[in-house]
């Protein structure tokens, strides 16, 4: 990631005339970056910009995490320019650790009411909650804390009397919505210490919204990346498709697949992105299972959803890890309400790749594939 933003950094003169030659390199590296190794060092709202006569490029930092946005074509500038803006605001809107957010402003209970964006979020995690028969709970937030994954590093194991105090208050039934008009809502709490986190989601609805934001201004070709989130926008300008790398699991600092692929959002979610270790070596992962209320551990190492929605496609990332190989198998075969391919990586290094994506599927390393057929 450091590596990418100094190489791009120093662009020579005569880089425009190697683009092509770098460029499946660079959608390569920048992949890491999409599947979780992010490169930090950026200040909040920070950003640092590049362009020339066929791109723009910025990166912005939000969402605890190094954004990459690079648009072509003549309107590029003012695209990557408005898309940074909608970033930052989204993440005004929904951040957790934000106490002046919506979101944070609910769980304070210092503010009942939400806007038409954060209400749009909240009704599609319902949807997807129900979708995935609960892997997918925006209620999940006083688990996640009480591991201290919102704290900034201080990490603990709660007790069992801890995590079955704390599965009490989770729960998509536990809050309602009503309409106040005007778009927006207010939303009820029935259980004083339940609170929400659309962590899961977010990237992935700003990817929705940043992709609408570059329709907007006509640009036809754009690549994102946003953490674990990728957006391909249309096809490369030299007509070929996208060739994007997955972040190894097992060496985070590698990728082991490459996927080709044209306009799509590409969302990764891996125990790898962040985890702590207790003292016994027991690796603890951000993703929590609702009906445990403790970090996921099962045989999955990373899950990839491929889609024409940003949004479902992060949710779904999120839930198909929770339900493990086998579930996220079934829920594929069996799924008839949305429409995406996935590709599963499991803690055998074995590439499990859905009958829609895996001719377009390469694995990189000596990991075998396979094909998930309905
Ligand atoms: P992602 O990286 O998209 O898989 O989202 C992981 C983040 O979502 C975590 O850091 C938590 O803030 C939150 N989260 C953890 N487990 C769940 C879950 N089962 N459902 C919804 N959100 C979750
Ligand atoms: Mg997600």
């Amino acid at each position: 990631m450091k590596k990418l933003f100094s190489v791009r950094r120093r662009k020579p003169a005569g880089f425009r005339h190697l683009f092509p030659a770098v460029l499946t390199i660079i959608l390569l590296m920048l992949s890491l970056s999409a599947c979780g190794i992010s490169g930090g060092g950026a200040g909040n709202g920070s950003s640092d910009h590049e362009g020339d006569a066929d791109n723009y490029s910025t990166t912005v930092y939000a969402m605890d995490i190094p954004i990459d946005l690079t648009a072509w074509g003549p309107h590029a500038e003012e695209a990557v320019k408005a898309a940074a803006e909608e970033i930052q605001r989204i993440d005004s809107l929904l951040s957790v650790t934000n106490p002046d957010s919506q979101i944070g402003q609910l769980n304070a209970r210092t503010n009942d009411a939400v806007s038409g964006e954060t209400l749009e979020v909240i009704k599609d995690s319902i949807r997807l909650s129900d979708l995935t028969g609960g892997s997918f709970n925006i209620t999940i937030y006083p688990i996640v804390r009480a591991w201290g994954f919102t704290t900034g590093g201080e990490y603990r194991i709660p007790s069992d009397d801890e995590i079955s105090g704390l599965l009490s208050h989770i729960g998509m039934d536990k809050f309602s919505l009503s309409d106040t008009g005007d778009d927006a809502a207010a939303v009820t709490f029935s259980d004083a210490e339940t609170m929400l986190d659309t962590g899961a989601i977010t990237k992935g609805y700003a990817s929705d919204k940043i992709y609408s934001i570059f329709d907007k201004y006509g640009v036809e070709t754009a690549l994102c990346s946003l953490g674990g989130n990728i957006i391909t926008k249309g096809i490369k300008t030299d007509g070929s498709q996208w060739k994007v790398g997955i972040t190894d699991p097992f060496n985070p600092d590698d990728y082991c697949f490459a996927v080709s692929v044209d306009d799509k959002f590409l969302v990764t979610s891996g125990g790898y992105e962040r985890y702590f270790k207790g003292s016994d070596g027991t690796r603890y992962i951000h993703i929590m299972d609702p009906e445990t209320g403790r970090p996921v551990d099962n045989d999955l190492e990373s899950v990839t959803i491929i889609s024409d929605h940003g949004a479902e496609a992060d949710a779904l990332s999120t839930a198909l890890f929770v339900k493990g190989r086998d579930d996220a198998i079934a829920f594929w075969k069996n799924c008839k309400d949305l429409d995406f391919e996935m590709v599963l990586i499991d803690d055998d290094k074995t590439i499990w790749a859905t009958e829609g994506i895996a001719d377009s599927c390469t694995a990189v390393g000596s990991y075998p594939l396979k094909t998930i057929n309905k």
